[in-house]
């Protein structure tokens, strides 16, 4: 069975500013890369697909999602301190979106088995009602919700972001649907993601939350993986994984405070990708969110997606 990419020019036109470290670069070095190796043909590419605000709306509320969109049209501005947004940036926002509904699609139709969505802006610290980090939409969480409306029983989210993906945790914080994991840089930006966020109600024990110190090592996250993650995963035993791939916990990271070595990145797409054999049919995405050292990020993503390849 076949992986699939997306990666596209429209997100390179999502306009941060001069001395924003979430930059069209970012994409450029990932591409480059993949070229010098001869990667890309090695894909099927997806077709572009737009999320429609009907599907955006399976997360985030209606006036929201008009905002960035007046906010776009009128050339520039800000959803928080940190999240500019250009002219074009709700077009790249609904095809980040977008792309995850087209590989669900596809994963159903058995013609993909996994993907790799190289988007952005990127998603997990968008909220329902409020874009922040560096995000408008959160394209996993609607990727998510997507898939629940088209028959999935249980999903689940790997989010191994150096940041928590608060946006992700808050939309199923409360149902046992969508088990969330994740595993981060802690205490740190955005500030949540303690221990003992677990969830509530339906979906108490269906979050789980793995917070490193500052300096953290491969050996300490091969520990929290091999102790704590993947017990947790073979448990639920997920229909369909899906990865918040950041690559800012790399020791090379100016914005993360982690020491993971690329390998890493290779590991925990190992790990996953087996265990999707077993309890998913090999049904895997993932979403790339940070990753801010250009060199690092465009060699992790490699390695990540080398191991997709399969
Ligand atoms: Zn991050």
């Amino acid at each position: 069975m076949k992986t699939a990419i997306f990666i596209d020019d429209l997100f390179l036109k999502h306009d941060t500013g001069s001395y924003h470290p979430e930059t069209p670069e970012r994409l450029k070095a990932i591409q480059e890369y993949f070229e010098k190796k001869n990667l890309l043909n090695q894909f099927v590419l997806l077709p572009k697909r737009f999320a429609k605000k009907s599907e955006i709306e399976l997360v985030h509320n209606g006036p929201y999602i008009d905002f960035v969109e007046q906010l776009c049209k009128k050339g520039s501005g800000y959803l928080d301190g940190d999240t500019p947004v250009s002219k074009d940036s709700c077009e790249a926002a609904k095809l980040a979106a977008g792309c995850g509904l087209e590989a669900i699609d596809q994963i159903l139709e058995q013609k993909i088995e996994r993907a790799i969505l190289l988007v952005r802006p990127p998603g997990h610290h968008s909220l329902k009602g409020r874009g922040m980090g560096f995000c408008l939409f959160n394209n996993i969480a609607i990727a998510a919700r997507y898939a629940l409306q088209k028959g999935f029983k249980k999903i689940a989210i790997v989010d191994w972001d150096v940041h928590h993906g608060n946006g992700t945790q808050d939309e199923f914080y409360r149902e046992k649907e969508v088990l969330f994991i994740s595993i981060h840089q802690f205490p740190f930006y955005p500030g949540t993601g303690a221990i003992d966020e677990i969830g509530e109600g339906e979906g108490l024990g269906y979050t789980l939350n793995v917070p490193m110190p500052r300096g953290s090592t491969d050996a300490d996250y091969k520990k929290a993986f091999e102790n704590r993650i993947l017990p947790k995963l073979i448990e639920y035993e997920p229909e369909l994984i899906l990865i918040s791939a950041g690559f800012d916990a790399h020791k090379l990271d100016p914005l993360g405070g982690q020491e993971l070595t690329t390998g890493m990145f290779e590991w925990m797409t190992e790990k996953l990708l087996n265990l999707s054999k077993d309890c998913s049919k090999g049904r895997m995405i993932s979403f790339l969110e940070g990753g801010y050292s250009l060199p690092a990020l465009a060699e992790s993503v490699a390695v990540h997606s080398e191991v997709m390849l399969d």
